[in-house]
């Protein structure tokens, strides 16, 4: 299994990061650690390189730090061999600054930043890892024309922004959000050739785990999806981790 958007590199994690890290690769669950600025970029190229297989990174700027700026040669710089994605890179309008102008500049600067990212995932040949939250028309404009991979992590679009982002050949991340939102009928209708599964830890635990998620829960999702596509867990982990070694291709 493998979980394709962690952030064990978070606080959360400062006391026993080493521990959780080793009992996932013991139990057979490797995963993506996924970075949200420049520094955080390197901390999970970091843990990459420290823990050998198994354990990969992305590097991008969340959207939500897109104030941050977008230095384009220095995340060029950070592609080393277990750099498997860019991202998170994205839209989120869920924060709306008061006043028009400053809730457009906001938006221009997220469009403005991902934009960057989008070019970087381009020039580098690696699939994108994208964060959208309630921005599914401006995510789709700016990805129609380029004819590039991705995930869209945490997926919690409707039916429409599945079916456009499905026929652009992009990949849906599940995660436990599944628990709290009806995303029932958005997984029916995904194909389980595009389902990828995700926890995004330390947030968005399954019911009954730990208050901090991890990707040892990984496995709460691929049975909820089980139950909602009518198979078997096993087949849900086989096809997902197919999937995911499809689409980021750089994993060894
Ligand atoms: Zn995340």
């Amino acid at each position: 299994m493998i979980d394709t958007h962690a952030h064990l590199n978070f606080s959360q994690f400062d006391k026993d990061r080493d521990e959780v890290v080793l009992k996932c690769l013991k139990e057979n669950i490797g995963m993506i650690n996924v970075g949200t600025n420049y520094e955080s970029s390197l901390e999970v190229i970091g843990m990459a390189n420290k823990y050998g297989k198994g354990i990969y990174a992305s590097i991008g700027l969340h959207p939500l730090d897109a104030e941050q700026g977008f230095d384009y040669g220095k995340y060029k710089d950070l592609n080393y061999d277990k750099v498997v994605a860019i991202g998170e890179a994205g839209l989120d309008y869920w924060y709306k600054p008061k006043g028009k102008a400053k809730r457009e500049s906001y938006k221009e600067k997220q469009k403005e930043i991902f934009v960057k990212q989008v070019a970087l995932a381009e020039e580098l040949n690696l699939p994108l890892i994208i964060h959208c939250r309630v921005a599914f028309d401006d995510a789709y404009d700016i990805l129609k024309q380029k004819k590039l991979r991705g995930v869209l992590h945490c997926f919690t679009g409707n039916l429409s922004d599945l079916e456009r982002f499905l026929a652009l050949g992009y990949f849906i991340g599940v995660n436990g959000i599944i628990f709290k939102m009806d995303l029932k009928e958005v997984i029916e209708k995904t194909p389980l050739e595009r389902i990828l599964l995700e926890t995004d830890c330390p947030f968005l635990p399954p019911p009954g785990f730990d208050e901090r998620n991890s990707p040892l829960s990984l496995k709460y999702i691929g049975e909820e999806v089980a139950r909602i596509k009518d198979a078997t867990l096993e087949e849900i982990l086989e096809k997902t981790e197919e999937n995911t070694r499809a689409l980021f291709d750089k994993m060894a």
